[in-house]
């Protein structure tokens, strides 16, 4: 079959590694790719933005399957442009429609999602121009800590947990009346404070079935102990040790199958992956958000422990045959640690060469890459999020401690990385 995989970091690496060893997979082309993809298959320089030119491609290269790592074309309606073309809409096409990708795409739909299908989620407003003043009386009557959320995609920054009034008023009021988050945040959630442990869960639905994947946990902040400014992901770990099967069995009842029920309810194309971030408050599951993709490092640590043909899984995604699927996972503990470029989440320079690549991988480790490429035949740095290592163990502190000892023999300019991942856990 052949493939077009679609994004450029870690978790694309992780999808083509697991696309390759398919014996269904003959070609496998990545867009655009990083210089880990380019040894799976071949990249292809094409914008995600640009439709018309990833339509040209798959025609001329009769790709048969298209699968989507990131939200951003998907929110954007990169389904739907598929759909409506009699050439393109044969292919198998991983990632959901435009109205699916609003889970991900809009907060206030997925709220009110949530609301009509009875999914356990904060209890929240929204609030735009429009209701402006009686939102600015309702963020100052709110218990504190209070949760603002730009509405619509705002990379990752467009939530904002305030302990006083006077900062959430003034945060709302940049949002609504100062364009703070451009378009993103003309319409505002404002939502109860849960205090809990997080974690996420995937499913790969066909719209109508769905499989769980393994869940994971991802640390957020640049610092150990989980101090510092937010940054896409520093590692992540997978099983989360306190997803007992008794908190996964009410995660699945309560959030999960209501979920693709309102799916299939509400006539949603969605074939594709959704991830639940969920929140554990007193031993009770609830949503904090969803994504309409995989996480970025979770997949680096969700699927190395997948041990189902990926192709096969997307295949039956996408002929809504999943019900006929049975996922098998390698029950040892996985964890990931992402190395980043020196200054990252703040400013940081790129282009510095990677040593250390070439060295022999320990039968239980993989490296991805999340952000390099190749230039005068060197792998150099790319990005904040540079690569990550992955490695399985007996528990999470095993994995970690393999992880960081392949870590020790790879360097570039600036490289800092967590040694801490799984701390909760030792
Ligand atoms: P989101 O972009 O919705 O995932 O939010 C980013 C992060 O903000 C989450 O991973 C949580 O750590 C935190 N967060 C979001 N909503 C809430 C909430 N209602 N209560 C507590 N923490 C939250």
């Amino acid at each position: 079959m052949k493939i077009l995989l679609l994004g450029s970091g870690g978790r694309e690496h992780a999808m083509a590694w697991k696309l390759h060893q398919s014996v269904w997979t003959n070609p496998l082309f990545i867009a655009p790719g990083n210089a880990g993809t380019a040894k799976l298959g071949t990249n292809v320089a094409l914008n995600l933005s640009d439709f018309d030119a990833i339509g040209s491609f798959c025609i001329k290269e009769n790709i048969e399957m298209v699968v989507v790592g990131p939200e951003e074309p998907l929110v954007k309606g990169l389904y739907d442009y598929f759909q409506a073309s009699e050439e393109l809409n044969k292919i198998h096409f991983i990632g959901p429609s435009k109205q699916g990708a609003r889970l991900e795409g809009s907060k206030a739909f997925a709220k009110a999602f949530m609301e009509r299908h009875n999914i356990p989620t904060a209890a929240y407003r929204e609030f735009d121009q429009t209701n402006f003043e009686e939102g600015i009386r309702y963020v100052n009557e709110h218990p504190l800590p209070v949760v603002l959320k730009a509405d619509g995609l705002a990379a990752g920054k467009g939530v904002l947990i305030c302990t006083s009034h006077i900062e959430a008023v003034a945060e709302f009021e940049l949002m609504l009346q100062q364009n703070k988050f451009g378009d993103a945040g003309r319409k505002v959630v404002v939502e109860e404070f849960l205090d809990g442990i997080e974690l996420s869960v995937f499913a790969l639905t066909d719209g109508k079935n769905y499989v769980l994947l393994p869940e994971a946990k991802d640390y957020k902040r640049i610092g150990e102990g989980d101090r510092g400014l937010n940054t896409g992901g520093m590692g992540a770990v997978s099983p989360v040790p306190f997803a007992s099967p008794g908190f996964m069995h009410k995660v699945e009842e309560r959030i999960i199958k209501p979920t693709i029920e309102g799916l299939n309810k509400e006539n949603i194309d969605y074939k594709g992956f959704i991830f639940f971030g969920l929140i554990k408050v007193n031993g009770q599951p609830f949503v904090i958000e969803y994504n309409c993709r995989m996480g970025d490092p979770e997949t680096e640590v969700v699927i190395p422990r997948l041990e189902n043909d990926l192709v096969g899984l997307f295949v039956a995604a996408a002929k809504q045959e999943l019900h006929t699927v049975k996922i098998s996972i390698d029950k040892r503990s996985a964890a990931t640690v992402m190395t980043v470029s020196g200054g990252y989440p703040g400013s940081f320079e790129k282009g510095f060469a990677i040593e250390g690549l070439d060295l022999e991988m320990p039968p239980d480790s993989l490296l991805f890459h999340a952000a390099t490429m190749e230039k005068d035949g060197q792998v150099v740095t790319n990005g904040g999020r540079v690569l990550c290592v992955t490695s399985f163990g007996k528990t999470v502190t095993e994995a970690v401690q393999k992880s960081r000892e392949v870590l020790k023999k790879i360097d570039y300019d600036g490289m800092y990385y967590r040694k801490d991942i799984g701390y909760e856990f030792a």
